[in-house]
């Protein structure tokens, strides 16, 4: 991969560089010895390492604000928020700063043995106030896989303490992203992943996920094709009996499958079915949550109440590792009366995670950037998303509320027609927004969108000019116009 072979017919906007962002980072290494060591020692995650090792990592040395820079010292606008994750933006000093006072305090105390500490009492605090009525209480974890496997454990003592012990299987869907621990990828439904697992976790089936463009067939409106496959939920549990289903899962909308929302009819739909059934409903948060679309939750955006949330990603905007899971109160009231729970993580409620997320929370909530994102940010940028790609020849659906969006690329968008190479052509879409230094994600023939909160309209304007300019030379490199 050579970064610069690419002319990029991108004028820049006008964006005056702020102080800490010129600011040169101690560089210790040129980017080749930086690529020689990497290649030598590392072993990146979801990655092709020979390959990749032939080709040499993209070495980012710093970041602010929506930014990120290269040890080439090219400057690059991050269409990701890293992994979905850095809400609040690079270079926060807020966060910083609590991290390092935190760490001065007191680094590390555990929670396990009749003992807490401030960080961790504060920021439970502040999530059952930011959180929907029925969250007041949280466990805490380092990520979002450990988040889904301490779902499991919630779920399975739930219906042991109601003495519903024969309710043990756990509706997933196909195309889900619940991690990559054991149990988080067995519950995901990611072919490529299960197909390495030595094992999977016993009782955990799927369902079809409710992605209109690419499996719908017929004339099914959007809203009946989503009732349809939420209706698959109900002939599952018929099919295993309700006695034996404890759970469903699933993203309000897939994150990493491809940001596929689902049409308004689905998720009521699942929830009608849960009660009907007596299942919990169990929201995986881990993307949608703090703000993605607009509202503090996803699950808000689309109108149902879960009975557990994952969280994790902009719990901390990414800044140091936590997960965490949020209990409705008919859940924890079963789980606090019923003895010992026996699960824990050394970290879990660590103080300095604690207190970078309580920094970050109050960012998010005092900045009103989660209200920014639903009245101003979110609704610009997909207006223009939705503008710039109308009628575009390889476009055929944008997906997508707030600060997330999906684009799918198609040979013949009127048909729903896609690509039979399609991942293929995702990747050279998006090695062409590499050349172009912005970073928009593929996944498949899907590209996706998903930049830090605290983007403002211009490099908004600069992210959409990127995207185009790639999606463009895409489509000119396969001869459609
Ligand atoms: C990223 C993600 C996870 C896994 O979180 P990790 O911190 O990588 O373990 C789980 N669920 C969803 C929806 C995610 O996007």
């Amino acid at each position: 991969m050579n970064y610069r072979t690419e002319e990029v017919a991108y004028v820049q906007p006008a964006i005056q560089p702020s102080a800490a962002a010129s600011a040169q980072a101690t560089q210790q290494r040129s980017t080749a010895e930086y690529r020689a060591l990497d290649a030598a020692h590392h072993i990146h995650p979801f990655s092709d390492m020979g390959s990749l090792n032939r080709a040499g990592s993209r070495v980012i040395v710093k970041a602010h604000g929506v930014y990120l820079w290269d040890s080439d010292d090219n400057k690059i606008i991050d269409g990701m928020a890293g992994l979905w994750c850095v809400n609040v933006g690079y270079g926060r000093k807020e966060l910083a700063d609590a991290a390092y006072r935190q760490m001065q305090e007191l680094p590390f105390y555990n929670t396990f043995f009749k003992t807490t500490h401030p960080p961790v009492i504060e920021l439970s605090a502040l999530l059952a106030e930011l959180a929907p009525e029925p969250f007041n209480h949280f466990f805490y974890c380092n990520s979002g896989s450990e988040g889904n496997d301490t779902v499991l454990r919630i779920v399975h003592q739930y219906w042991a303490t109601q003495g519903k012990h024969s309710k043990k299987v756990v509706i997933s869907r196909k195309n889900g992203y619940h991690g990559s621990t054991i149990a988080g990828g067995t519950l995901g439904g990611m072919g490529y992943m299960h197909e390495q697992m030595p094992s999977k976790v016993e009782n955990i089936v799927h369902i079809d996920q409710p992605y209109f463009f690419g499996e719908a067939e017929g004339n099914l409106t959007p809203e009946e094709f989503a009732l349809a496959r939420a209706q698959q939920l109900e002939a599952k549990i018929l099919e295993i009996g309700a006695d034996n289903v404890a759970a469903f899962i699933g993203e309000p909308f897939q994150g990493a499958g491809g940001v596929i929302f689902p049409a308004s009819t689905y998720w009521p739909e699942i929830q009608r079915i849960c009660r009907k059934y007596d299942i919990l409903l169990v929201a995986d948060e881990v993307i949608g949550g703090f703000g993605r679309t607009g509202e503090w939750f996803a699950h808000q955006h689309f109108g149902f109440e879960p009975d557990l949330i994952t969280l994790a990603k902009g719990l901390t905007s990414g800044y140091v590792p936590m997960g965490a899971v949020g209990l409705h109160d008919r859940v924890a009231k079963a789980i606090i009366e019923n003895g010992d729970f026996n699960h824990g993580l050394t970290y879990s409620g660590h103080p300095v995670a604690a207190a970078v997320a309580l920094a970050n929370l109050k960012l998010l909530r005092d900045e009103k950037i989660v209200e920014l994102v639903k009245t101003d940010t979110g609704p610009y940028f997909q207006k223009k998303l939705r503008d710039t790609f109308a009628n575009h020849p390889i476009i055929g659906e944008i997906s997508g509320a707030g600060l997330v969006a999906g684009l799918q690329l198609a040979e013949d968008p009127k048909a729903r027609k896609r690509f039979a190479n399609g991942g293929e052509v995702g990747t050279i879409c998006r090695d062409f927004c590499f050349n172009g230094n912005l970073i928009m994600r593929a996944t498949g023939d899907r590209m996706l969108l998903s930049p830090p909160l605290v983007i403002n309209k211009l490099e908004i304007d600069e992210i959409v000019a990127k995207a185009k300019y790639a999606i463009d030379a895409t489509a000119q490199q396969l001869g459609i116009s």
